[in-house]
């Protein structure tokens, strides 16, 4: 499995996993340029990794799909408000895993797809969403595109999940659906300074 093309891994190593089903009909690819998937690229260092317009490029995935084979231990979690989507990262190196609601019942991952070496798996990015949100700069999208595919992708992945009762399964959250580690929440001053356009 190690060379798997579905395979991923932080940018140290030290967590590694697989994607199974990362077929392109079984992801939607999509870069999203809300201000708060930008806010948390730039808290992990990982500006240099967004799109043209400060998108963040992700892979909305079922979670029972996502396996961490290594590195379990460096799952940890930050929410960007009280009401703010868990966000998952490997702490030895801060890099982005997925972010998630608060509760499995939800069956959606987005993950970061700068996980990957090969991201030719996923096919072309099929949505772009929160554009209005996107930067002003050279390359920025105009306009949403994909967002019907998204959902219909979501609500594809999510009812089956829901009823083979798979819906639950996620590395990110343990039996009893509690987080696998517990978030922690950024102190205002520090957000606020993430924000800055
Ligand atoms: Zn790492
Ligand atoms: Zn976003």
């Amino acid at each position: 499995m190690c060379n798997d093309r579905r395979s991923f891994s932080c940018n140290c190593g030290t967590l590694k996993g697989v994607l199974h089903d990362a077929a392109p009909a079984n992801v939607c690819h999509l870069v999203c340029y809300c201000k708060d998937c930008r806010a948390f690229a730039r808290h992990m260092g990982q500006a240099a990794q967004l799109e043209p317009g400060g998108g963040s490029p992700l892979v909305q995935v079922l979670p029972a799909r996502i396996d961490i084979t290594e590195g379990a231990d460096r799952i940890a979690c930050l929410r960007l408000s009280p009401k703010g989507l868990h966000r998952w990262y490997a702490s030895c190196c801060n890099t982005p895993l997925a972010n998630t609601v608060g509760s499995p019942r939800m069956p959606l991952a987005g993950m970061w797809r700068g996980l990957f070496e090969h991201t030719e798996v996923f096919g072309p990015v099929v949505t772009r969403g929160f554009t209005k949100h996107a930067l002003r700069e050279r390359g920025a999208p105009k306009r949403d595109k994909g967002i019907l595919r998204m959902m219909s992708g979501l609500i594809g992945r999510a009812v089956p999940a829901w009823m083979s009762g798979t819906a639950r399964q996620s590395p990110f959250f343990d039996d009893a659906g509690q987080p696998v580690t517990a978030p922690d929440v950024l102190e205002l001053s520090v957000r606020n300074a993430l924000y800055k356009d």
